[in-house]
């Protein structure tokens, strides 16, 4: 998928490993009921692999896009509870978070790793979701553009800055995600302005097609303050996520801020 006519902001629902048949059915209904007609933001919905059926049966045709969270390196063979990008796509899905910080830590993911799928997915055409940030740790060194930028040069020396081109990433500051801190607008601003500039080598058009989302503790409070800075299109959201009427708080936030 191409970011041609593309929305100007972006929210996207991290459901993690929540939600069941029937309390999705009823999230998904107020999503469609509430969201489907916002004409500047683009909303997504990245749901649990078993769940692709159901928010492709209740999604298509509605203007809210929907995917996954994570997706394998290999295309097929014999790798045990592996899900491919082919699957993926067989259920419609045109998203897929990649290298979140909840699966590098649990599952040992190497920024290599995270290459190699981040390249599957494109290959596949659904939109890599690629999720960057430091610990707080990191912060607090100072030596945070450093872990950012490693995270992305992983991508870059591999396959070149290029390959960004109708992407998002999603600045998530490891300190922020879950823990109800979220970053300041300054902070955030920081990094996405050199998030920008790392992947701005090649030109304009490529500038205009990488969106650059901010994920962690957003919420209805302090979403439109973050979604008002320059260089911040949108974002990543978890916890309210799951919880309709947060979620549209966000959602209208990000459509408010148009410009
Ligand atoms: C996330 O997990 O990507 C996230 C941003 O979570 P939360 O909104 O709950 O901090």
């Amino acid at each position: 998928m191409t970011h041609t006519n593309t929305p100007r902001k972006y929210v996207i629902a991290n459901w993690k490993m929540h939600g069941d048949l029937a309390h999705n059915q009823a999230l998904l209904d107020r999503y469609v009921s509430q969201l489907s007609d916002l004409k500047g933001t683009q909303v997504v919905v990245c749901v649990p692999y078993p769940y692709l059926a159901q928010a492709q049966a209740k999604l298509q045709g509605t203007g809210i896009a929907w995917g996954a969270q994570n997706l394998a390196k290999n295309e097929d063979g014999p790798f045990t509870g592996e899900v491919s990008a082919q699957m993926l796509c067989d259920f419609g899905s045109q998203y897929v978070i990649l290298g979140h910080s909840e699966r590098a830590t649990a599952y040992c993911e190497s920024d290599e790793n995270i290459a190699q799928k981040f390249m599957v997915a494109k290959k596949h055409g659904i939109t890599p979701i690629l999720c960057v940030g430091e610990t707080l740790i990191e912060r607090e060194a100072g030596v945070m553009e450093l872990k950012v930028g490693k995270q992305l040069d992983a991508i870059i020396d591999l396959y070149g800055v290029e390959v960004f081109q109708n992407t998002i990433v999603s600045y998530e500051p490891i300190w922020a995600i879950g823990t109800g801190l979220a970053a300041t607008p300054d902070q955030a601003k920081a990094m996405h302005l050199f998030i920008k500039g790392k992947l701005m080598q090649v030109n304009a058009t490529h500038e205009n097609s990488v969106k650059i989302l901010y994920g962690g503790s957003v919420n209805p409070q302090n979403a439109l303050q973050l979604f008002m800075v320059e260089h911040i299109d949108g974002g990543l959201v978890g916890k309210c996520s799951l919880n309709a009427q947060e979620f549209e708080g966000i959602c209208q936030a990000a459509e408010s801020c148009q410009e």
